[in-house]
């Protein structure tokens, strides 16, 4: 499959996208009151969602960022997870808040809990999710936190990539079967 911008239809408007944004950080912002977080942001595809959500986050904060890759290329899953840079703080004792962009087999969200959970004791481990693609999962992982359920589709944008593009727009887009 190759998408053209041309070819994408809006699935959420930045608006939509903003909104959301807010109504996540506000649960997050009444569940830790004012207890520290450290936000771990999954690169690339989290990026955007990452910035915007600790933006309206008012518990003291720190960021941190891995990156792994799971596609290869195109847009069928692999199932393997990869991780690329791994590198963490001492996260014993900690509220740790994982950030990503989607969940969708659920493999990438299990290595990492499982990553997280092997090597630290820490106080808290949540993840959150901006998309939730239920119907792909393979794994019986759920997020504590995610923004939209979306169907079997492949979506870009505010992120999420397709071979590299598209992680500039502010909306989310899927190319639509015409
Ligand atoms: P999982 O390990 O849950 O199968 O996949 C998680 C990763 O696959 C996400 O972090 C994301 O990078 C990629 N992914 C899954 N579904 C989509 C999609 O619809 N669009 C894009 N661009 N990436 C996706």
């Amino acid at each position: 499959m190759e998408i053209k911008l041309e070819d994408l239809e809006i699935l959420f408007t930045e608006e939509q996208i903003q909104q959301k944004v807010k109504e996540l950080a506000e649960k997050m912002n009444n569940y830790y009151k004012n207890e520290e977080v450290i936000a771990i942001c999954v690169l690339k595809g989290a990026v955007m969602f990452a910035i915007d959500l600790v933006k309206n986050l008012k518990m003291p904060l720190k960021m941190e960022f891995i990156r792994l890759s799971s596609y290869g290329t195109g847009t069928v899953s692999t199932g393997k997870v990869h991780a690329v840079d791994i590198s963490l703080p001492d996260l014993n004792d900690k509220n740790v808040l994982i950030i990503e962009d989607i969940v969708d087999t659920g493999h990438t969200a299990k290595f990492l809990m499982d990553f997280i959970n092997n090597n630290f004791k820490t106080k808290s481990t949540k993840f959150c999710s901006l998309l939730d693609k239920k119907i792909s999962r393979v794994t019986d992982i759920e997020p504590d936190y995610y923004g939209f359920d979306i169907d079997d589709k492949f979506v870009v944008g505010y992120g999420l990539d397709y071979e590299g593009y598209y992680r500039n727009l502010r909306y989310i887009g899927y190319k639509a079967i015409v």
